[in-house]
């Protein structure tokens, strides 16, 4: 194993890959393109970045694009997210969260907050209700859950949690605000809420895939698919940055590190190589599901697909979804694992309708999710940071994928 090791080192010099791909996340996350997402179109802008470095890379266009457009609805933050309790004001992000699908709302309500038994007779049209599940028992906890899921008419909801707040996309308007906030963030018992949030609903937001190949060297109508979705939550107003560092600057940054790789004459496998980066995964899988009905290569030329996505931790293996669908291909990942001691643990799950593989194995593509696990805990939060990534094993997940493709790629 050791030795192994020691031989690719000294062949692939891993600093400057390692800087590569670090500067490729670093500049992915960047507060100018916006956290990927709906925000200033820094997905858009997401887009053109990627398909510069694809070129860069020397990847090709297919039939002279290397886009495909689409459109879907969104909900989106451009304007002022502000919350205060009791005129104590809050950080955007780190101290609570709106929902996704937030209406525009600007005024100042009472808080009420929820008991069991509730009270379904008292006017709340004009309050905020709160709802605190702390030192409930399992019977209250699941009451209150109900009523939280089915709210009696109120200005909005004020939720207090202990696990950590997760925020995500909208392709909804939802009928009332809500603000998450994890406990820690607040101390008292609060007795009125000051919200502002000029959320504003897209019905047609303009999205774009990047594509671009490399052409087999003697099997070129067979194709081995890279895919990563590049496209993040955005920002919740200016203030709050989703910068998206592990989910996926780092696929995405993987995806067009191998685009350079498997461009050099010596490294081209004989079948042809598509690196397809998506946009609106984080909406609900919808640039892959786009690409899936009208495909830019043929979905029967595809040998095998890779979807990468969370590629910045490591320290506790990968899991590999469908890898109980593919036993022969995960066998060969496995036995090329162990030989080369690559990562310690490669786990394998059945189907998950949980990224950018799905919409293809639907269709009978056979298809890998790669996802790392340990590390970082930042997920879908403002600290999903390219400094926070420990990227233990990003070289080895490349060369474990680089033995792959010379197996399945032949
Ligand atoms: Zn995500």
């Amino acid at each position: 194993m050791l030795l192994a090791m020691l031989i690719t080192v000294t062949c692939t010099a891993p600093e400057t890959y390692a800087q590569y791909h670090r500067e490729l996340i670093e500049k992915l996350c960047a507060p100018k393109l916006h956290g990927r997402g709906y925000y200033k179109n820094g997905d858009w802008k997401a887009a053109a970045f990627i398909q510069k470095e694809f070129k860069k890379a020397g990847a090709f266009p297919i039939n002279g694009q290397y886009f495909q457009d689409f459109t879907f609805p969104v909900n989106t933050f451009p304007g002022k997210v502000e919350v205060s309790l009791d005129q104590v004001k809050l950080q955007p992000g780190k101290d609570f969260i709106v929902n996704p699908g937030c209406p525009p709302v600007n005024g100042t309500f009472p808080i009420k907050r929820v008991t069991i038994p509730f009270d379904s007779n008292a006017d709340c049209s004009m309050t905020f209700l709160h709802f605190d599940k702390m030192g409930l028992d399992s019977l209250s906890t699941a009451v209150m859950d109900s009523l939280m899921k089915n709210p009696p008419a109120c200005a909005g909801l004020l939720i207090t949690q202990r696990e950590k707040t997760i925020w995500s996309v909208s392709t909804k308007v939802a009928p009332r605000p809500s603000v998450r906030i994890q406990i820690d963030s607040l101390q008292w018992q609060p007795s009125e809420i000051r919200i502002r949030v000029d959320s504003k609903f897209i019905n047609d937001h303009k999205a774009r895939n990047v594509a671009a190949y490399l052409p087999g060297t003697s099997n070129a109508d067979s194709f081995i698919v890279f895919t990563a979705h590049y496209d993040h939550l955005g920002r919740m107003g200016p203030k709050a940055l989703f910068a998206g560092a592990n989910d996926n600057a780092s696929g995405t940054a993987m995806i067009i590190d191998l685009a350079r790789w498997f461009s050099k004459p010596e490294n081209r496998p004989a079948k042809s190589i598509l690196f397809i980066a998506f946009a609106g995964e984080e909406a609900g899988l919808i640039g892959s599901k786009f690409y899936t009905e009208s495909p830019m290569v043929r979905l029967d030329r595809i040998r095998f697909l890779l979807n990468l996505d969370l590629m910045g931790n490591g320290d506790e293996g990968m899991m590999v979804v469908n890898g109980e669908l593919h036993t022969k291909e995960f066998d060969m990942l496995d036995r090329i694992n162990k030989e080369k001691g690559y990562l310690k643990i490669l786990g394998k799950r059945g189907t998950a309708k949980n990224s950018d593989h799905y919409f293809f194995s639907e269709k009978g593509v056979p298809a890998f999710f790669f996802y790392t696990n340990g590390g970082s805990k930042a997920y879908h939060d403002v600290n999903d940071l390219p400094q926070q990534l420990p990227l233990t094993e990003f070289e080895d997940i490349k060369k474990l994928i680089v033995d792959f493709v010379g197996e399945v790629g032949r």
